[in-house]
């Protein structure tokens, strides 16, 4: 898979990205990671990229130029009867929040293009001209789309078959079937008087299957309630977080009368 990065920052993308897996996985050839420096294609005589906004405000905007030209040579990079289905991905507080269901739908692709801004943003007609999709690291502002470039594609490029040496590990884990990962456990047995769970030194295989469903769901329903709507489980799964849920309100509804009577 082949991504192209359009940044102000190429170092910092390509260096971020060439340690361990991802490393390794470019080495391969499994993926290959392209960063292209926006400041190359503008054509001021001192390299700016960025100007004044029209309107007033702070900060400094980036100009559309260098972006469409920078965009124009990196599609150039990509087969031409690949290059019109090519997603733009602008990274942006503004977009849709990324996801492991995002990552999925991007792992299919065989090239991807990202854009980072930077200072207060791009102008606005830029994006208009070369930008496919607007997508999110989170709520929260970041001085530059540098940072979530590089997460969004360590996240795509370990479900590319074979970027993984274990292809199970990719296998069952935080939010596949809308469930949170179950704890994991590794030598020694006992820590500190802290022991392993006694099944999962069992053997015994769908045992250990059930423990770990199970642990899924009860941290799901602790940490991220939200996911559980659309969980995928099995009859027996929605009978046990019924179960959780009916204990869950017990509790609450336990604490609340012994407020009022504390209140009295
Ligand atoms: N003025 C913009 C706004 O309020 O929406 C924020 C600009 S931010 C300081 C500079 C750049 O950082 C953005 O153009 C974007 O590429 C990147 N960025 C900041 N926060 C981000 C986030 N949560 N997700 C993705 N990119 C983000």
């Amino acid at each position: 898979m082949n991504f192209y990065v359009m940044t102000l920052f190429p170092d910092m993308v390509e260096q971020g990205l060439n340690t361990s897996i991802i490393g390794r996985a470019t080495e391969k050839g499994l993926l290959s990671i392209k960063a292209v420096d926006i400041r190359a294609f503008s054509e001021d005589k001192h390299k700016r990229v960025d100007d004044y906004p029209y309107g007033g405000g702070a900060g400094m905007v980036m100009a559309p130029d260098p972006v469409v030209k920078t965009c124009a040579y990196v599609k150039s990079l990509i087969p031409e009867e690949r290059r019109e289905k090519t997603k733009v991905v602008y990274l942006t507080p503004q977009g849709e929040t990324f996801t492991q269901k995002k990552a999925e739908e991007w792992a299919k692709e065989e090239d991807l293009i990202f854009l980072c801004g930077h200072y207060e943003g791009i102008d606005e007609r830029t994006l208009e001209m070369v930008v496919t999709d607007m997508v999110s690291a989170g709520d929260y502002v970041l001085t530059g789309g540098e940072l979530p470039a590089m997460m969004m594609i360590d996240a795509v490029s370990r479900l590319v078959p074979g970027v993984l040496n274990n292809e199970a590990s990719a296998e069952f884990e935080s939010f596949q079937d809308n469930l949170l990962e179950y704890p994991q456990y590794t030598r020694p047995e006992e820590y500190e008087g802290r022991k392993v769970p006694e099944v999962l030194l069992s053997g015994h295989h769908a045992n250990i299957e059930k423990w770990r469903r199970e642990k899924s769901i009860e941290r799901t329903l602790a940490a991220r309630p939200d996911l559980l709507k659309d969980a995928v489980l099995s009859k027996k799964e929605k009978k046990y977080l019924d179960g959780l849920l009916e204990e869950k309100k017990r509790q609450e509804e336990a604490s609340e009368a012994s407020e009022n009577t504390d209140r009295y």
